[in-house]
């Protein structure tokens, strides 16, 4: 059970399948496999060893799903990231997540160089070329090897340490309430059967060919648009850049048959003029999941192109799957779905019991796909995980059918166009700055993005200006973290204990619009 051994066995059946499709460029499961033996083989002469950990600083691109498939076939454990992080995120990651080894785009290097003497327990960069990296010409430090000098080093019949299905495969940063981002272990059975788990709901199978435009460092890609379709021989059409029309070229050209995406592009989608139902008439299927998908939008967009949306739910800690709405019963807009196969879903009170049908409570998950833990953080798991359940922290309730509906987050996770925002990480730098006494953010409607960020500062300097705040936001933290508004007040709303009550802004947010 797990997903490079599924790989080779995938090739071995359909050798002349295509795996992949990116750019223009074609790729068989037999070329695809290749890759990988002879990555993970190159890893293996870099040093690298069974229960190493490899950080993945690549958009999506056959770097990383080479990348992704070779570490693990070398018996590694893969931390994907954000490369659009600040230089301080990627660090925070790198030191806490034990990295041996990163392979990232060549427009990082310069990055890499700067941070060598905070990361010492980098031993070694991979550098993936791009055509803007090569035009810029950048050169490489001892630490540095060319991806394509360490695929050429490796054996093509290089078949990898035995994995035991309990061994962690992927390390997915997560933030959480503590607002410093903690690691979920994913282990090779969670991975494995919730691609599985996923494909038998939704019925991916070797005819699929699946548009993977979400990006592939986020478990919904990794697991919905990637692993699923690879482990049942489906075609992966990797799109390194959503838009639009790429979307409806794609799919006209390459006879797409699946789309997966959060809402913010199903809006996308929705509004871009040019885009015909023609276009998209090979697609049996469009996903959608990492946030709520508006109702409104929904209908719009099934009537408009003539497909079928289909809305699930998931999260890092649960690989992510845990539910959709099902395509052989009634889809209901505005639920999440039903359970899929081998995994439990239930609504508890703060006692942990099951409350009564249509009763709000707290989501609570079990089954294969529930991660090991977070790494190197046993409190933390501890909280997380009673009993063999995961405490999602996401408030939802059932209906008498079996279908579940998210009503808020317990925690207060904001959700910018698919990622995700802590309030808390965003303030730690606010409270950063000398002249911010007191900060609070939340999440407010956004039309695009589904929600922004707003902040509420009091300010001991009356000369501080709100286009000031967001440039030093800017430098610290990654686009889509930074406040598009910042109000400034007198003072916050607290309780009793002194804590800023961010529900209250929320609450008084609304009342002042209504
Ligand atoms: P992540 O760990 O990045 O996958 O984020 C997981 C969180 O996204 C969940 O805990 C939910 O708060 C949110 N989420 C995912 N899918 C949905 C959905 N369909 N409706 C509402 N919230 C969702």
């Amino acid at each position: 059970m797990n997903l490079s051994s599924r790989l080779a066995e995938v090739a071995q059946q359909l050798p002349h399948k295509e795996a992949y499709v990116y750019e223009g460029e074609r790729c068989t499961y037999g070329e695809l496999n290749a890759a990988v033996s002879k990555f993970a083989s190159g890893l293996r002469h870099l040093g690298i060893q069974k229960g190493d950990h490899i950080a993945l600083l690549l958009g999506n691109s056959p770097y990383f799903v080479i990348g992704l498939y070779g570490a693990l076939r070398a018996g590694a454990t893969v931390i994907p990231i954000n490369p659009i992080y600040t230089p301080d995120e990627i660090g925070y990651i790198l030191n806490n997540g034990d990295v041996k080894a990163v392979i990232g785009l060549d427009l990082l290097v310069p990055l890499f160089v700067k941070m060598e003497a905070r990361l010492p327990k980098v031993e070694h960069v991979i550098v993936c070329e791009t055509p803007q990296g090569k035009e810029q010409g950048v050169s490489l430090t001892k630490k540095m090897k060319s991806f394509t000098e360490v695929l050429a080093a490796g054996d093509i019949h290089f078949q990898g340490p035995e994995l035991a299905e309990g061994d962690v495969a992927v390390i997915l940063y997560t933030s959480g309430t503590t607002g410093k981002p903690k690691g979920a272990m994913l282990t090779h059975r969670n991975l494995y059967s919730n691609a599985q788990d996923t494909a038998n709901y939704l019925k991916i199978n070797g005819e699929d060919r699946v548009i993977a435009a979400l990006p592939m460092f986020h478990v919904f890609c990794l697991t919905v648009a990637l692993n699923a379709p690879l482990m049942n021989g489906g075609t992966v059409l990797i799109v390194p850049k959503f838009s639009p029309a790429k979307i409806f070229q794609l799919t006209r050209e390459e006879k797409a048959t699946i789309f997966a995406g959060v809402p913010t592009m199903y809006n996308f989608l929705y509004q871009y003029e040019e885009g015909k139902a023609e276009d998209l008439q090979t697609l049996r299927l469009c996903i959608s999941g990492g946030a709520s998908m508006p109702v409104a939008l929904l209908k719009n967009f099934e009537q408009k192109f003539k497909v079928i949306v289909s809305e699930g739910y998931g999260l890092s800690e649960a690989s992510p799957v845990t539910c959709f709405n099902p395509l052989d019963r009634p889809r209901k807009p505005g639920s999440i779905g039903t359970s899929i196969m081998n995994v439990e879903n239930k609504v508890v009170n703060e006692f942990g019991e099951e409350v009564p049908v249509g009763e709000v409570g707290e989501l609570i998950v079990r089954g294969p796909n529930v991660m090991k833990g977070y790494y190197n953080m046993p409190e933390e798991t501890a909280h997380t995980i009673r009993d063999g359940w995961l405490y999602t922290g996401d408030l939802a309730k059932m209906d008498e059918e079996g279908y579940f509906y998210i009503v808020d987050r317990k925690k207060d996770m904001i959700i910018v166009g698919g990622y995700n925002v802590y309030p808390r990480e965003v303030e730690e730098v606010l409270y950063s700055h000398p002249d911010v006494v007191e900060a609070a953010v939340i999440g407010v409607p956004d039309p695009n993005f589904g929600e922004a960020v707003k902040c509420f500062i009091v300010s001991r300097n009356p000369n501080l200006t709100e286009e000031q705040l967001m440039s030093y936001c800017r430098e610290r933290l990654a686009k889509y973290k930074v406040p598009s508004s910042i109000e400034f007040l007198q003072e916050l709303p607290k309780n009793t204990t002194g804590k800023i009550l961010r529900r209250a802004l929320k609450d008084q947010l609304t009342a002042a619009e209504a």
